[in-house]
């Protein structure tokens, strides 16, 4: 009996030293994909591909955009390769996509050939599944960008068709715990995903979601896709399938489910929690949302108006005697109260700062800021200081249907707020879809943020004296050119 010793000729990923690599491996390429400048018009910078061995270990692979044109004809996910002549480098030691400590970097004279005939040896999968608790852990860590597979439970999406503007799907997951984490993806990937459940006979029920990023907002776990992530539903993995068919068995027969993702809507409802993600999620702050809550309190710390600039809109600063408008440069700028209310809103399970703006607020109460400044100043108090109109502490306690943005940060108060773009009185009749569709016709309530124009070329010192806060005598009455002059400029809201 003679026994032949057959030597594998490829050299194991975890063989691999730093420095050039001369030898050649044997790997089949997972996935890959494109990673993009964040900035910049998103120009390609290379492209990441994760590798499988024999043995099972997983390595980063990455090639640069210049050298890109050398290999990419040839690449395809499951394809097996033998590769050589390349740099093998270490990984950086945040964001980690594999457990290995190195990676492959292709050169010019790297060779990559498709082996075939030699697929069914190596691993088809390679995945780094971490559980709910390992999460939490990553996300203060953030070492690494894990792999997950969850039951999907819901999903939301801002995906129009055809896909415009920025665009945000929202997958509530369960996890091995059993809580409800939301996935969060954007732009090309959130339309990707969008289209995939369309084209989908059935819902899927297990999602897999690779290099995913974990963030934790009060004690709460959230995930946000990367550029490798890549998402494959029910059996398109072995992990799915089986997951699969525990669900199934746990409950069998015919449970209809309610379709994971509605037709298209305008305004995406969502609940506290989800708009709470959004902080974590780093969500464009184009994207409207719809969200039903409660005011459970009015937060009065920067009162419930400010006196703004009657030309441009923003903030005036107050000097002992006069406002100073430092957009306009203008150090004897004519004044006029502007509403902005901050809400804190919830829903049962969250809370959240809503801020509402002049528009929002004139809209709701069909009053005008510096008309509610007369009901509660009384003679020689600022606006701002005066008493709160009775009309906007009343709407403590009261649910409304709010159409809110994401605000910029807030870094001096250390919180993520919403601007609220709307408000829906829960007895007012929801719009009709063609109403809502006609949003931002440049009404008060639907022109919101950057538009500080000036629409009439008005004489703004014609009324303003040393202390030209347009006083409320003047404001009372209708015919005043101040009053002309404050309905005309009520277009821009922002400080
Ligand atoms: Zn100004």
């Amino acid at each position: 009996m003679r026994f032949e010793l057959i030597q594998y000729k490829y050299v194991y990923l975890s063989d691999l030293k730093s420095g050039p690599c001369f030898s050649t491996v044997e790997c089949r390429l997972l996935r890959f994909w494109e990673v993009k400048k964040m900035k910049q018009g998103g120009e390609l910078r290379r492209l990441d591909m994760l590798i499988v061995d024999l043995n099972g270990t997983i390595m980063v692979a990455s090639i640069s955009a210049k050298h890109l044109i050398l290999f990419r004809s040839r690449l395809f996910a499951g394809t097996v390769y033998s590769v050589s002549g390349f740099f093998v480098s270490d990984c950086a030691p945040t964001l980690r996509l594999t457990d290995s400590p190195l990676m492959i970097m292709f050169n010019d004279s790297t060779s990559l050939d498709v082996l075939s005939g030699t697929d069914s040896e190596l691993p088809v999968e390679g995945f780094r599944f971490r559980n709910e608790a390992e999460l939490h852990e990553l996300a203060s860590a953030s070492t690494e960008l894990p792999d997950i597979v969850a039951e999907l439970s819901a999903v939301k999406s801002t995906v129009n068709d055809p896909p415009k503007g920025k665009n945000h799907v929202m997958a509530t997951i369960k996890m091995d715990k059993g809580d409800s984490v939301i996935l969060s993806l954007f732009d090309c990937q959130a339309i990707a995903f969008h289209r995939r459940l369309d084209s989908m006979r059935v819902d899927p029920k297990v999602v897999v979601a690779t290099n995913v990023k974990p963030k934790t907002i009060g004690g709460r776990l959230y995930l946000c896709a990367t550029s490798g992530t890549h998402i494959y539903f029910d059996k398109e993995t072995s992990i799915g399938q089986a997951s699969l068919s525990r669900l199934v068995s746990r409950c069998p027969g015919l449970t209809p489910v309610a379709p994971l993702i509605r037709k298209v809507a305008k305004v995406e409802p969502v609940t506290m929690a989800e708009l709470n993600s959004f902080v974590a999620a780093a969500v464009s702050n184009d994207i409207e949302y719809m969200c039903t809550g409660m005011v459970i309190r009015l937060d009065l710390e920067k009162g419930w108006c400010y006196i703004a600039c009657v030309k441009c809109g923003r903030k005036l600063k107050r000097t002992e005697s006069v406002f100073v408008c430092m957009h306009c440069e203008n150090y004897h700028a004519v004044g006029v109260p502007r509403y902005r209310v901050e809400l804190a809103i919830a829903d049962g399970n969250d809370e959240g700062t809503f801020v509402c703006y002049d528009g929002t607020m004139a809209k709701l109460h069909g009053l005008e800021a510096y008309e509610a400044g007369l009901i509660s100043a009384k003679d020689g108090v600022n606006p701002e200081d005066s008493q709160i109109p009775p009309f906007v502490t009343g709407m403590q306690g009261k649910t409304y249907t709010f159409h809110v943005k994401l605000a910029t940060y807030d870094y001096t108060a250390g919180r993520q707020s919403f601007t609220v773009t709307r408000i829906i009185n829960l007895n007012e009749r929801l719009p009709l879809p063609e109403f809502v569709d006609n949003g931002g016709d440049g009404s008060i309530g639907g022109s919101m943020g950057d538009n500080h124009q000036i629409h009439a070329d008005v004489d703004y010192d014609m009324v303003g004296g040393e202390a030209s806060l347009i006083d409320s005598t003047e404001m009372s009455d209708p015919t005043s050119p101040a009053v002309k002059k404050a309905r005309k400029n009520l277009v821009g809201e922002d400080i």
